[in-house]
């Protein structure tokens, strides 16, 4: 098993030149929501379809009210009314006007709108107190969105905006890419179901519980596995049964490492392929990966950061790439509040919480580093990114933080 240290870019590379997008299925709109879109949408309507009123008040001419104030209001007949839904055939003829409510169609003829505060009603008549130019409170078939355009693109992630335009431009289902179904088994003697007993020398699984929420945000469809014995006969036996299942990616976490009883390596080299299983960065190190058959296989560490670390970097591009997903991470620019202590030639992850103050974020460490403590993990809504080649990373220094929300 060759010894390599990859760079956490090579790594991904490698990870992704085997990842293929899935197909695309249509489901209910609502089930869109959080997806990726399969196709470009574009309209085949005008949005609105038809020009309309943004105010309460008078479709008139506007031509009619030239030099209407106050002082001198000018006078005009109503000859109509029309509300939202409903379409009135009769034209405003100069000197008319017709009684006009928000979103409903313009009559033909009008060019303007005077909201209704700008006039007084009188016995079949109308005061305009103000000048309307033309235009004025009308919007526009088509202002929103023209026939024909594109208006969202394939790949975009469906957000409640996107599931509001959906529905404007009628679509009752929705193309979106299938959702990668993700196998998720945990490793370890010492580990025991969430809901086990803590008996002397256990802890409780978390790994497959917060990798399973982190596919749930990227899109995909955990497939919990359970708990593997730290013996060949049962990793083997279990990782055999979830291929079994059709999934499209498995993760394993724990027993990458360099323990006596770090057996993920040994039976991914035996089941299938194994490519590498070091990456240079802190924490996740220790980082299997390869194929079974045509599965990806990766293998995370055990610590309840790393693993959680190690995904973001590895499994997050590979559930979008499959999903055919533009997603960018947002990344700001932050200044270190504290020191980084312990900086070494790997790529530092460090849990940070960033805030804005006077017009730039600032990074404060959440608490301790080490790859076990969830706790700094919770605190923190960013990673900020150390790089190989800084020996230290002293308090000021400037560095790009990945923001997790
Ligand atoms: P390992 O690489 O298997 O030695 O695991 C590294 C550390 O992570 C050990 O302290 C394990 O107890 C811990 N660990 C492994 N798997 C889990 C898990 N599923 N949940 C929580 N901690 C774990
Ligand atoms: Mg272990």
């Amino acid at each position: 098993m060759a010894e390599l240290m990859l760079q956490v870019e090579e790594a991904l590379d490698r990870v992704l030149d085997v990842i293929e997008p899935l197909g695309a299925e249509e489901v209910p709109i609502l089930d869109a929501l959080g997806r990726f879109l399969a196709q470009d949408v574009h309209a085949d309507v005008d949005v609105p379809p038809y020009a309309n009123s943004s105010m309460d008040g008078y479709a008139i001419l506007a031509a009619d009210t030239a030099g209407a104030s106050a002082e001198t209001p000018v006078r005009l007949r109503v000859t109509g009314e029309v509300a939202a839904g409903y379409v009135i055939e009769t034209p405003v003829m100069p000197g008319a006007a017709i009684r006009i409510m928000t979103g409903a169609p313009l009559p033909p003829g009008a060019d303007a709108v005077v909201k209704v505060e700008d006039t007084a009603l009188e016995e079949g008549w109308v005061q305009i107190f103000a000048e309307a130019p033309p235009g004025q409170y009308v919007r526009p078939a088509g202002e929103d969105v023209q026939q024909g355009a594109r208006v969202l693109r394939r790949g975009t992630r469906v957000r409640p905006q996107e599931i509001g335009m959906l529905a404007t431009l009628g679509h009752k289902t929705v193309p979106v890419a299938r959702r990668p179904r993700v196998a998720i088994l945990a490793t370890g003697d010492e580990v025991v179901e969430i809901d086990a007993d803590l008996a002397p020398g256990k802890i409780r699984n978390a790994n497959s519980y917060s990798n399973a929420a982190q596919v749930l945000k990227y899109g995909g469809e955990p497939v919990l596995l359970g708990i593997a014995r730290d013996r060949v006969s049962d990793l083997t036996e279990k990782i055999r049964a979830g291929l079994a299942l059709g999934v499209d990616l498995f993760l394993t976490s724990g027993g990458v490492s360099v323990g006596d009883f770090d057996i993920v390596k040994n039976v991914l080299a035996a089941e299938g392929e194994i490519d590498f299983w070091r990456v240079r960065m802190k924490p996740g190190k220790p980082l299997a990966f390869g194929q079974i058959a045509s599965t990806p296989v990766l293998g995370l560490p055990g610590n309840p950061v790393s693993v959680m670390v190690s995904f973001e970097t590895f499994v997050r591009p590979a559930l979008l790439k499959m999903q055919g997903a533009v997603w960018a991470r947002p990344t700001v620019e932050a200044i270190l509040v504290d020191e980084i202590p312990h900086k070494d030639e790997r790529r530092h992850y460090v849990r940070v919480h960033v805030e804005l103050l006077e017009g730039e974020y600032r990074a404060h460490l959440t608490g301790g580093q080490g790859s076990g403590i969830l706790s700094s993990m919770v605190k923190a809504n960013g990673f900020a990114i150390i790089p190989e080649d800084w020996t230290h990373a002293p308090a000021g220094a400037r560095v790009a933080v990945i923001l997790l929300e």
